[in-house]
């Protein structure tokens, strides 16, 4: 079921301005001024000149419900999601009931048994347009715990030395928390929307099968259809206590494995022979680790280093301006290489052989030796390329290669000329100190591939200041998010999506 959103233009404490209304400004404005109830989401309004196009309605005091949301979060985390089996059921009927609460009608999409993404929609008008419509998206499980290598339960919903604790307290829950607030402060503020406005927390991301976002464009497509989305995937990195920059993701890595399987006689290890498996395993992981594929910049990661460069220290950022030049863009881009894994990883396609299986005794050689191979390609490089590349180096007659077929997709870009990345812009250099908002290539993925390749623009945001020590935890051990960032990222949010949402 989706919600119609009122058209009640002064309703707890938001109230929009439009431009046929403008002789009534006077009357709002007084009637604002009686109306002292607690807001919990309290949306004001510059005050506007005549003749002077308005001033988009903003978000005020946002304190209050980033307290509530960091309820919803740590409720969240209590929710074990682990992936696998996910068990996001249990979560989606927890959002379903924060947002009843609200009057809003969630509903369940099922996907496989505990399996479910949930939806909700704030209508502009009785005939949708997916095509200006906004969908808010976050994830529900997370990845799995080894629990002796935390000092608190992961799934306890900690709340220690001003951070919270637990998995999923950044990834993604956080988001997941965060979009709450922004969808639930627009339905508070009845206020008329410009477009529709979709809340919807997916299944199995992080495994990406038969649960996760492919299914819910397969199945349920029609009731996300949206030319907008915001998602997990960018950040503000916080450095010596100050936010540096902002990346917003409009691009990801493509990630492909790839199966290695070595044959040999095998038989007794007292008469080794030439074709031992785990000889041959052995020395194509150890010439694939030492590989590294040419650079291939794309035009996000031009921008990237381009904005990025007034940050960085005199060498990085020389190194960086010239990143593309014909004379000395090779020296950079090794220098650039060299200084930052992640740096590398946005230049050109990688693989990382991740794991290794051969043997069952000592005293035997096994007829059979295994190696599962990462690959992360530049979007655009094809994986067929990439592996013949890797099978002239290896050349060894004795391997199969085998590409697993559920590997990501590659998508087109997102717009750096879109109204909502213009807002994006805007809004997190305000929040920010005026710190440059840099377009980012990620080199994890993230739903937003599939969105991407369905016409959505999807941005991938975190506005949640972090170090790079708090972002290291994510997927590690020891996860935490700090309680202030996270009242910044939702103040953040929520000033975005009511302004996307609200602004003529
Ligand atoms: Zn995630």
């Amino acid at each position: 079921m989706e919600f119609t959103c009122g058209k009640t233009h002064l309703h707890g404490g938001i109230f929009v301005l439009r431009a046929h209304l403008r002789f009534t400004i006077f009357v709002v404005i007084l009637a604002f001024s009686f109306t002292s109830r607690a807001l919990r989401a309290q949306v004001s309004q510059r005050p506007a000149a005549f003749g002077i196009p308005q001033t988009p309605p903003l978000v005020g005091d946002t304190t209050a419900l980033a307290l509530e949301a960091q309820n919803w979060l740590a409720d969240l985390v209590k929710i074990n999601t682990t992936n696998p089996p996910g068990n996001e059921q249990a979560a989606a009927k927890y959002i379903s009931g924060v947002l009843a609460k609200e009057g809003i009608q969630a509903e369940l999409l099922d996907l496989a048994p505990g399996r479910s993404a949930v939806v909700a929609r704030l209508r502009s008008s009785v005939i949708a347009d997916p095509s200006r419509a906004l969908l808010l998206v976050a994830h529900m499980d997370v990845v799995g715990v080894d629990r002796s290598k935390w000092s608190v339960d992961p799934f306890g919903g900690v709340i220690k030395e001003g951070y919270l604790w637990g998995r999923g307290s950044i990834d993604d829950k956080s988001m997941l928390a965060a979009n709450l607030a922004a969808f639930i402060a627009l339905k508070r503020g009845a206020v008329h929307l410009d477009r529709d406005v979709i809340f919807l927390a997916t299944a199995d991301e992080e495994q990406f099968g038969d649960a996760s976002m492919k299914m819910v464009i397969a199945k349920f497509w029609d009731k996300i259809a949206s030319g907008y989305a915001i998602n997990e995937g960018g950040q503000v990195v916080l450095k010596n206590g100050k936010a540096q920059y902002v990346a917003i993701q409009v691009s990801e890595k493509v990630s492909v494995n790839v199966e290695l399987t070595a044959t040999g006689k095998g038989g007794h290890s007292s008469t080794p022979t030439k074709d031992n498996p785990v000889v041959h395993i052995a020395a194509a992981v150890a010439k694939i680790g030492n590989y590294t594929a040419p650079v291939h910049l794309t035009s996000i990661v031009r921008r990237y280093f381009e904005a990025l460069a007034p940050l960085e220290d005199e060498e990085t950022s020389k190194w960086m301006r010239v990143v593309d030049t014909p004379d000395r863009g090779e020296h950079a881009q090794r220098y650039l290489s060299d200084a930052s894994p992640l740096w590398n990883s946005m230049m050109r396609d990688t693989v990382a052989p991740t794991m290794l299986q051969a043997g069952i005794r000592a005293n035997v050689i096994p007829s059979e030796a295994r190696a599962t191979l990462n690959i992360r390609l530049i979007p655009g490089d094809t994986i067929d390329v990439f592996v013949n590349d890797l099978k002239k180096l290896v050349n060894d007659p004795q391997i199969r290669w085998d590409i697993s077929l559920d590997g990501g997709f590659a998508a087109p870009n997102s717009s750096l000329d879109t109204d909502l990345y213009a807002l994006m812009t805007k809004v997190s250099a305000q929040e920010f100190g005026g710190v440059p908002v840099v377009p980012f290539l990620s080199t994890g993925a993230t739903d937003s591939a599939q969105l991407r390749l369905h016409n959505v623009q999807a941005y991938g945001l975190r506005p949640m200041p972090m170090t790079e020590e708090d972002l290291r935890r994510v997927h590690g051990d020891e996860e935490r998010l700090p309680l202030a960032s996270f009242a910044k990222g939702v103040d953040c949010l929520v000033h975005i999506v009511a302004e996307f949402a609200v602004n003529k």
